[in-house]
């Protein structure tokens, strides 16, 4: 059993973990990522998600939605395909290989009806790259605990403190949530992203970061979703799981530090982090 090991991410991890873009590339070098998000009245979670993935530097988005979030999707955002599902409120089938795909992010908006976690199981049976796995994900799998063995190793998981509870179990404080976050990443061979104020980058090797950027102003509805775009966006680019949590939990919170400055804590709302976002990948670069 590794010890665990602490860290602070800053400007110097950053540094070394950021790769500039390549200069001869072309929208196959920087990846195609999937998102499964949305439902019906949530479809919001999914665009959030899909523009933040395409603001991370990631060449093609494709999005599934259930049918009711078609045009929505398309009028938000021309950028981004959709892969429509047969049903029109939830998410149940996916038709498309999914090897296609260098990186998926599950879960902003989704839902966690019966025929949603089957399709669930679906995919992470099938797909053996990493994925992100976020919000109603992961309350499917904590609805159905099997799901957890099937998720790929070193894939990123996103709780806040309430999914991480409804996934791991209740903690009686804070020092023992993270310690436990710790003990899951190394146990599961996961990538666990404990969110908050100082978010916690706990990975299977024991090692464990917190985040230095980020304010209470991103405390409000959609936050998270930009957050997984960004996750599965680093991913599809090539960056291995540790280093895509590390740049991406850095990058949305120095976005939300941005917008903040720019707007107020009070008055930013989520979508103001992504369009911080390229400030703040300006002021690493
Ligand atoms: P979610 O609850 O899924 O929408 O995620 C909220 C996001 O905003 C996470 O990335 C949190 O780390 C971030 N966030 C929320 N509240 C704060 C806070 N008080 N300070 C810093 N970051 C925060
Ligand atoms: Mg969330």
């Amino acid at each position: 059993n590794t010890p665990s090991r602490d860290e602070q991410t800053d400007e110097d991890i950053i540094y070394t973990v950021y790769k500039p873009r390549n200069s001869f590339g072309h929208k196959g070098t920087f990846g195609h990522a999937l998102l499964i998000a949305g439902s019906y009245g949530k479809i919001g979670a999914a665009v959030l998600s899909a523009e933040a993935c395409l603001r991370s530097g990631v060449g093609l988005v494709t999005c599934h939605l259930p049918s009711c979030g078609y045009t929505i999707m398309q009028t938000s955002l021309p950028e981004v395909m959709v892969s429509t599902d047969v049903d029109k409120a939830i998410s149940t089938t996916i038709e498309t290989d999914l090897s296609m795909y260098k990186a998926l992010g599950i879960g902003p908006g989704l839902g966690t009806a019966s025929e949603t976690r089957a399709l669930l199981r679906e995919v992470l049976t099938q797909y053996d790259r990493s994925v992100v796995m976020d919000a109603d994900a992961l309350n499917c799998v904590a609805k159905e605990p099997e799901l957890l063995a099937l998720i790929p190793a070193g894939s990123i998981l996103t709780p806040h403190p309430k999914e991480f509870q409804r996934l791991f179990g209740d903690t009686s404080n804070e020092f023992d949530r993270i310690d436990l976050a710790s003990q899951k990443a190394k146990e599961l061979d996961l990538i666990i992203v404990l969110k908050g104020h100082h978010t916690l980058i706990a990975l299977p090797d024991g090692r464990r970061f917190f985040n230095s950027t980020g304010n209470a102003g991103m405390a409000t509805g959609g936050s998270g979703d930009v957050l997984t775009g960004i996750l599965t966006g680093l991913l599809a680019q090539g960056y291995p799981g540790d280093d895509a949590a590390i740049l991406g939990v850095y990058l949305h919170g120095l976005a939300g530090d941005l917008a903040a400055e720019k707007l107020s804590m009070e008055a930013m709302i989520a979508g103001d982090i992504i369009r911080f976002l390229g400030q703040a990948y300006k002021s690493i670069a």
